[in-house]
């Protein structure tokens, strides 16, 4: 059997969806993109959204919203994808690495205190595999030391912290819909602007809006429209929106299907947890997660890579996450070292995702812990 990481989830209904976008103009800002705005919008009170091509590109939104710029510090956690990072540096900002718990493997409230000088201006934490960080310790930390809070929210579309959906509880917020996320269309994404954040609607439009008002223009609130400000191009196209519209229309069914692998893999797991061969991805009870990711921990770095090496052997495509960003070529550039951040070091030596996707069949299910069980086994 072969079985990937990640497969897209489709609902068959995407063809007809795309020839009836191919009727009207393709550009950013018609009838899809207001659809899934208005989707959205429903969903997360009090939020504006703007969708977007990528979250990468919601995150350089973003930064250039809050017009980051050289001196400024942002801290984030080194434990993520180096979208995070990069849309601090293309201000000329500097991303400072803050450790991450062991529990969930997001971002530690206290050592964000710890790194916070003068010079810094936001935090960002990032939401690993749909469990949310502690936003409720870290948006006290931000009112304290009035520091902004960009959500980096790529893999927390559709999932909750106490309640309150994930991406809507920082100033601003960025979904990822790329292909390897829940909901997909295959590059897509969204900056949601959130209470604290109405007033710098009309800017995020311009910088949207190649530096244009062409958004005011389209609705009717003035007769030209023309060069306003620094922008880009951050529209995605009536294409990705028209199947992104079908996604968000299976949503309840994607997840429903994510979280049943998600649950059985957890319960095929539960004696190698209690004899404590492997450690399992802990959801804390006040976290809503979209099941987005499901791993392991192995004892050490070799183990994890016997492991692996073994399930890939016999095609299940089994992976590791993430290189920490201080601990990579450009995180040693910015005068990082290994073993500034141990805990996040340990994660990503030992840590192994498995399988997970809305279409992952019962057999594939099995054929993956059957598998897997026999290589712990022969561990002991
Ligand atoms: C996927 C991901 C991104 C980038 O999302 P794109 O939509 O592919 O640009 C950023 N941050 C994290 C944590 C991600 O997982």
């Amino acid at each position: 059997m072969k079985i990937p990481l990640q497969r897209a989830y489709y609902t068959g209904r995407e063809t007809a969806v795309i020839r009836e976008a191919l009727q009207g103009p393709l550009g950013g800002g018609g009838r899809y993109l207001q659809k899934n705005t208005s989707w959205l919008e429903d969903r997360l009170a009090g939020s504006r959204v703007l969708m977007t091509t990528s979250a990468t590109h919601a995150l350089e939104m973003a930064a250039l919203l809050l017009e980051l710029q050289p001196g400024d510090e942002v801290i984030m956690p080194s434990f993520t994808f180096p979208s995070t990072a990069n849309a601090v540096l293309l201000r000329g900002a500097r991303p400072v690495f803050a450790e991450i718990g062991e529990e969930t493997l997001n971002i530690d409230p206290g050592d964000i205190e710890k790194k916070i000088t003068r010079s810094t201006r936001a935090i960002i934490p990032v939401h690993y595999g749909g469990v949310g960080c502690q936003m409720d310790i870290i948006m006290e930390l931000a009112q304290s030391y009035g520091l902004y809070v960009i959500e980096d929210a790529a893999q927390a579309v559709n999932a909750r912290y106490r309640g309150k959906p994930l991406g809507t509880w920082g100033h601003l917020g960025c979904y990822s819909f790329h292909g390897t996320k829940n909901y997909s269309c295959g590059e897509g994404g969204a900056l949601l602007l959130n209470h604290g954040a109405a007033g710098l609607l009309a800017k995020s439009e311009i910088i949207w809006q190649k530096g244009t008002n062409r958004r005011a223009f389209l609705l009717g609130q003035t007769d030209r429209y023309t060069w306003m400000g620094v922008g880009s191009n951050y529209l995605p196209s009536e294409l990705q929106m028209a199947l992104l519209a079908t996604q968000l229309e299976e949503i309840v069914t994607i997840t429903n299907l994510r979280r049943q692998v998600f649950e059985y893999y957890t319960a095929r797991l539960k004696t190698w947890v209690e004899r404590g061969v492997i450690r399992t991805a802990g959801i804390p009870g006040d976290c809503e997660s979209n099941y987005h990711l499901f791993y392991i921990r192995l004892r050490d770095e070799r183990t994890r890579d016997t492991v692996m090496t073994k399930l890939r052997t016999q095609g299940i495509e089994a992976a590791f996450h993430f290189i920490p960003l201080h601990s990579s070529p450009m995180g040693k550039s910015l005068g990082y070292q290994p073993g500034d951040l141990p805990v996040t070091e340990e994660a990503a030596r030992t840590l192994l995702r498995l399988p997970l996707y809305a279409g992952l069949t019962g057999d594939e299910r099995d054929y993956v812990m059957d598998c897997l069980e026999s290589i712990l086994a022969e561990l002991e």
